[in-house]
């Protein structure tokens, strides 16, 4: 059989949660919330079917939600963005990215991307017919080493894959991290597409450094985020990509063959619930880091250590102490023996190094994040009098 990715198998979000509904595990893994969306989301939804939104919406996404997209961005950033020629709606953030990386991926291109990477960035390079460069970001701490980068970068090289918040990493770049890369592109035709789904969620008074607010990688970024993230909703599969016009004229071209147009009824009901609700991205810091908190205070000093996370609403937890066994097996160990699904670093790289991390979700009602943290806590006694 014919396969244009032979190794590519299930992914291990999908697979995660798989196994958890098998074994009535907890689900850490996969990145969604498993409280309630606001009420007033389903009620808008439902008044847009009512009042007859359920044919086709415009190709590059409703006018009305371009407009509070654009207003929205003018109020984190400070930018003004065009709603018509910058700002195009996608089927979340995930054919967003695949759209722009088909948009300007020729076969035998090269795509730089940071180690651990989100899973779909490689494969959207292949099937474009480039290849993926993948560059380890630095331990201990996930930072980037610009150096490095600098010595991967060829005639070839065409886009590099930026992401932060990092998933999963758990890490926020920095205003310095965005004049590296841009110190590194300026005299190169190169172009940037920056994952910045987790663009509220920045803790610890930190805040986000969106390509956007850099005069040099706004000229030359796709920019990606996910109402999914800022709404709770990750089945809204609702997003949108902001790039300069001849970019946004490109990414166009692929999204009208890829998804063609995004669900009408939804995108009237996102952009009467951003009239409604400006400032919601605000809020998701704060209702976030608490969680974060809870889980890091639930299991301080059990033996598993959990490093703050800067961003994302994820945690990661570094076994290391307790245990030699590799992220896989750990995993493994962890949903069978305790209960807990989580997601391991390995699959994010091209090659893994000998890391002890898990990825945790801290997306959940605190009564999971108390029944998640009592299992890990209880599995980490067991492993150290089994050390001992
Ligand atoms: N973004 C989600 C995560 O990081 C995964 C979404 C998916 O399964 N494709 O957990």
């Amino acid at each position: 059989m014919i396969s244009k990715l032979p190794e590519v198998g299930t992914t291990i979000f999908t697979v995660m949660s798989r196994r958890a509904r098998e074994l009535g595990a907890l689900n850490l893994g996969q990145g969604f919330p498993d409280y309630d969306i606001d009420p007033q989301i389903t009620e808008l939804v439902t008044a847009a079917m009512a009042s007859g939104h359920n044919q086709y919406a415009p190709m590059e996404g409703l006018a009305a939600l371009r407009e509070r997209i654009a207003l929205k961005l003018r109020a984190s950033y400070a930018i003004d963005i065009d709603p018509d020629t910058e700002i195009t709606v996608t089927l979340g953030a995930t054919e967003a990215i695949y759209s722009a990386i088909q948009a300007v991926i020729a076969p035998g291109d090269e795509a730089i991307a940071f180690d651990p990477a989100y899973d779909s960035y490689e494969p959207a390079v292949r099937l474009a017919g480039g290849r993926c460069v993948r560059v380890p970001l630095s331990q201990p701490g996930f930072g980037y080493d610009w150096d490095r980068v600098r010595a991967a970068l060829t005639e070839r090289t065409r886009l590099v894959l930026f992401n932060s918040p990092h998933n999963p990493a758990c890490t926020v770049a920095s205003g310095a991290d965005l004049d590296g890369l841009a110190q590194l592109i300026a005299a190169r035709d190169i172009l940037v597409l920056s994952d910045e789904v987790y663009e509220h969620v920045v803790f610890d008074g930190a805040r986000h450094h969106s390509v956007l607010t850099h005069p040099l990688l706004a000229a030359r970024s796709f920019a990606v985020f996910s109402f999914g993230k800022t709404l709770h909703a990750t089945g809204l599969r609702v997003g949108y990509c902001v790039a300069p016009p001849a970019l946004t004229r490109e990414l166009r071209k692929v999204h009208q063959f890829n998804t063609f147009s995004i669900s009408h009824p939804l995108q009237h009901a996102i952009a009467a619930y951003l009239a409604a609700e400006p400032d919601c991205g605000a809020a998701l810091a704060g209702f976030f880091q608490a969680k974060r908190d809870r889980l890091r205070d639930a299991l301080a000093g059990c033996g598993f250590v959990l490093p703050a996370a800067q961003g994302t609403y994820f945690q990661l937890l570094d076994y290391g102490e307790l245990l030699r066994d590799g992220d896989l097996a750990f995993a493994e160990r962890l949903i069978t023996e305790a209960r807990v699904a989580s997601i391991p670093l390995s699959p994010f790289y091209a090659q893994p190094p000998r890391l002890s991390f898990v990825r945790l979700c801290i997306a959940k009602r605190d009564s999971t994040l108390e029944q998640a943290a009592a299992r890990l806590k209880e599995f980490a006694q067991r492993l150290g009098r089994a050390g001992a």
